[in-house]
């Protein structure tokens, strides 16, 4: 008896469904009809009723029209412009993966994308009208910056890798210590692109000690290639020992294997003037002999995403006719981008006050403390409980490891809420707003708040304060 009248209350539901066009009419979607085009909206509303259909079909309770077109409406705007979208990173880490990491100056992303608009000289020489090389402009700048002979420029590190290795050792050992078989970020697992590149991992040594002579062991007629990698996101201390690229170039010079080192970040411009433990400068390591070297584009160069290789006339020539670089090379907006980065640090400002990356990093905690004192200025708080503290943050995207910077926060509390309720609060926001959560505070680290964030951060303070007032 109960079951009969559930079942017929069921379909008393599904026949109250409203119809596909009635959702599409409704004027609760009039302004999405400005911007998307009526068949997607109708396409949208199809699967919302298709859902609702579901829904209660499996005895949920029935949503009304209004509230199924605001589904339809939602759904539609994430469509049309659910994209990346402009955040605030709050969060401290200057390079943060997950944010994009380098950070692009203004004037200069405009520029290549002014270039990249039309048609652009890629791969067209100028002075002959013949053929050119897309990789010209970017090859003399390295040369000039780095004091490389030769260089070729590729999506990102992780493509640079898998070029050497594919081009050098295809088929062949690749010695490598286990000490640097590193993870970066869960999708760059070293020995699993070495895999994939063609080679075979001859791994040796153990976590924390690597000998020159166990490298000398592993050697013979089927090794391709002496590989170093710098372990970006952690170091191994205390009873260790490491082989540098150095001490593998004696053993290259006797048996004629190449050596290879994966930079990592790699850097341009010396990081002691940060504060952060000194590393050998890209040049630096091209003078030292390293005969093939790679880095990424957008960590500490502070440019777009790519993976730049420098070395030998005979190496880097080696890598060029591989036809798999067809298959990584970068477009035209990322060379443009590019070539403006490099060119930048040729500027007699130097690239702490020109690069975004190194303007964070070159900041003063005096800086950061006003920056702090200006946000919260502007946010006229009578709910959150906010102070000003001073902290200690990464630099992130697999640089300096082991190095903070100071850094002063803002730091959040309020009665009701904990942190990652504060948390969701601001990433709810138009412009969402990513800071992090310490101790079970939520903070704002000013660190990575540019100038031009202040007005936003602002208004996100008095939003959340105002919505906590509203939740009661
Ligand atoms: C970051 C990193 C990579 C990967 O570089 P992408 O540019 O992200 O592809 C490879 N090797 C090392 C040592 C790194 O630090």
């Amino acid at each position: 008896m109960s079951q009969d009248k559930k079942k017929s209350s069921g379909a008393a539901a599904l026949r109250s469904l409203p119809s596909v066009e009635r959702l599409v009419t409704s004027a609760e979607l009039d302004e999405a009809r400005q911007w998307l085009g009526r068949g997607w909206i109708t396409e949208t509303a199809r699967r919302v009723v298709q859902e609702e259909r579901e829904h209660r079909g499996r005895g949920g309770s029935p949503r009304d029209p209004a509230e199924l077109a605001s589904t339809v409406l939602a759904r539609c705007r994430s469509l049309r412009f659910g994209g990346i979208r402009r955040v605030v990173n709050a969060t401290g880490v200057v390079l943060h993966t997950n944010l994009g990491r380098a950070c692009i100056d203004r004037e200069l992303a405009l520029e290549a994308v002014e270039a990249a608009r039309g048609a652009v000289s890629v791969e067209l020489d100028l002075a002959t009208g013949e053929r050119g090389n897309r990789y010209e402009s970017v090859q003399r700048l390295l040369g000039a910056l780095t004091g490389c002979e030769a260089s070729v420029v590729v999506n990102n590190n992780a493509a640079a890798v898998l070029l050497v290795v594919n081009t050098l050792a295809l088929g062949k050992e690749v010695v490598v210590s286990r000490g640097e078989l590193i993870e970066i970020g869960g999708s760059f697992r070293l020995p699993e692109i070495l895999v994939g590149s063609g080679a075979v991992l001859r791994e040796v040594g153990t976590t924390n000690r690597t000998h020159l002579a166990d490298f000398r062991k592993a050697i013979g007629p089927s090794t391709g290639l002496l590989m170093k990698t710098h372990t970006s996101n952690y170091r191994v201390e205390g009873f260790t020992k490491t082989v540098s690229a150095r001490e593998l170039m004696a053993l290259s010079a006797e048996t004629g294997v190449p050596v290879y080192e994966d930079l990592g970040s790699g850097s341009l411009a010396d990081l002691g003037r940060y504060g952060l433990t000194p590393e050998p400068t890209v040049q630096q390591v091209v003078a030292s002999g390293i005969p093939l070297v790679s880095f990424s584009g957008d960590k500490l160069l502070g440019g777009p995403q790519a993976g730049i290789i420098v070395g030998t006339r005979a190496l880097v020539g080696r890598l060029m006719e591989n036809h798999l670089l067809r298959a990584l090379r970068t477009d035209k907006l990322t060379m443009a981008l590019l070539e403006r980065t490099l060119a930048q640090y040729l500027d007699p400002k130097g690239p702490s006050a020109l690069i975004p990356t190194h303007q964070l990093l070159a900041r003063t905690p005096e800086e950061l403390r006003g920056l702090a004192q200006q946000v919260l200025a502007g946010g006229r708080l009578e709910r959150l409980d906010a102070h000003l503290l001073q902290d200690r943050a990464a630099v992130g995207g697999g640089a300096c490891p082991t190095d903070t910077l100071p850094t002063w926060t803002i730091t959040l509390a309020h009665d009701g809420s904990g942190a990652d309720d504060l948390a969701a609060r601001f990433r709810a926001r138009e412009t969402p707003v990513i800071g992090r959560v310490k101790d079970g505070k939520f903070c704002l680290d000013m660190r990575t708040v540019r100038a031009d964030d202040v007005g936003e951060l602002s208004s996100a303070l008095g939003a959340v304060d105002r919505e906590l007032g509203g939740a009661g």
